[in-house]
């Protein structure tokens, strides 16, 4: 039987196609479990919850002015009125869209200010900004690498490497969360077998709000004749007394990191990513890396307003000694509360964990009940011993917002308790 528009009803099509038959593509049935989980638990879905008006240090979520933890508006320049100027001067020149690869028609000259202004931050001979900080990773990786190669990461690196490495199709070995010698065993016990050696790792890590000791892993990168490619999305702005990132947390030159990796739409409040290397590499990219050349330019708009937050954030750096400020009163005042809060640096990110899945997610709904957004993290994305709240602070954050928000977590404990 055919329907009106001529093909089988969807039961049928699945009986007589099972290829074609889209209910059992794989993962389906874990989100429909967690679903099936939350309402179990009575939880709303705390996941595409519509926010309304601009992602600052509050956000209005159902009408609700909440306390906001879960946008990344690290130095508060999100809808910061310079930066939305910028973008809006870059729309009335430009247009919105590129319209083009930059290789053929898209090149604006406002590329090139960002990609220097970027280059500069680092130190760096060049840089190339991508459309996507997740794209940036995946083509860029999966470019430079090859089967004959070797690629070690993190094993808490961001998804975005792990997709790059896998795409690579180099030897893929994760080495322990910051430890830098169990890294460099891998190396001495494989290196020679292989042509590139790549080194990944974060600034600052997005779960946890540690920072690895920069300083050995560049001199272990070096005495393996290894590239060290650090991923600064949750750097920049946030770590070192002025914001330029993990170098100048950790006193270290920005020079002894072959690969900078960094996304725009964090502390620089637009979309996209970008490297900062030696002018071989970023050559090699312009021309070749699939992400870039196949893709459109980033949109004019965006690279205006995350050069015109570049020049905020350097202009005030007060804004990363707040930012700062406040993620160490939080770390401080959740610890005394007795929360664990593993390894944070208190610079930025600040995870609550919780040792559960369900205590994580009945947690952040108590939260949100009483006007405070935080994400829960819930398995698989963390161990589910592991699963947690993940504050991310941020310079608009007020003395009175963190005090609330420590009483509110004490109090959504002290509920979950009892009940
Ligand atoms: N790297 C890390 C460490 C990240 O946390 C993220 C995003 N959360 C990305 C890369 C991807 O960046 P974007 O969201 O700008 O695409």
């Amino acid at each position: 039987r055919l329907t009106r528009r001529g093909g089988a009803s969807a039961p049928e099509a699945a009986a007589e196609s099972p290829g074609r038959d889209l209910s059992t593509l794989p993962g389906l049935r874990d989100i429909e479990m967690v679903r099936e989980a939350g309402a179990a638990l009575g939880l709303e879905s705390p996941y595409f919850r519509p926010h309304d008006g601009v992602a600052g240090a509050h956000s209005v979520i159902g009408g609700r002015d909440c306390v906001n933890f879960a946008s990344y508006n690290y130095i508060g320049l999100n809808g910061d009125p310079r930066v939305a100027a910028a973008a809006k001067a870059a729309i009335d020149r430009h247009g919105v869209s590129a319209s083009a690869s930059r290789l053929a028609s898209g090149e604006r000259p406002v590329h090139g200010e960002l990609e220097a202004a970027l280059a500069a931050n680092y130190e760096a001979e060049a840089c190339l900004a991508f459309v996507s900080g997740h794209a940036t990773n995946v083509t860029v990786i999966g470019h430079l690498l090859g089967a004959r190669d070797l690629i070690l990461h993190d094993q808490l690196i961001h998804n975005s490497v792990a997709e790059g490495a896998r795409l690579s199709g180099a030897r893929r070995i994760a080495f322990p969360h910051n430890d830098w010698r169990a890294a460099e065993r891998e190396l001495a016990a494989h290196r020679a077998r292989h042509g590139r050696a790549l080194i990944v790792i974060e600034g600052h890590y997005s779960m946890d709000g540690d920072v690895p000791d920069l300083g050995r892993f560049a001199e272990m990168a070096r005495r393996h004749d290894a590239l060290l490619m650090v991923d600064e999305a949750h750097g920049l702005g946030v770590l070192g007394a002025t914001g330029r990132g993990s170098f100048e947390q950790c006193g270290v030159e920005p020079g002894a990191v072959d690969i900078w990796m960094g996304t725009l739409s964090k502390t620089l409040s637009g979309c996209g990513g970008y490297i900062a290397a030696r002018r071989p590499l970023i050559e090699l990219l312009r021309h070749s890396a699939p992400g870039f050349v196949y893709s459109v330019g980033l949109a004019p708009p965006l690279a205006a307003a995350s050069l015109e937050s570049l020049r905020v954030m350097q202009a005030e750096p007060e804004r990363v000694a707040r930012l700062q400020g406040n993620a160490a009163l939080f770390l401080a005042l959740a610890r005394e509360a007795g929360f664990d809060t593993g390894a944070s640096a208190g610079l930025g990110i600040v995870p609550v964990i919780l040792g559960s899945s369900v205590a994580a997610a009945r947690m952040a709904a108590a939260l949100f009940e009483a006007g405070v957004n935080v994400q829960p993290i819930l398995f698989p994305v963390v161990p589910e011993r592991a699963a947690r709240l993940r504050f991310f602070l941020s310079s608009e954050h007020t003395e009175e917002d963190i005090l609330r928000t420590v009483a509110a977590l004490v109090a959504a404990r002290d509920g979950l308790r009892a009940g």
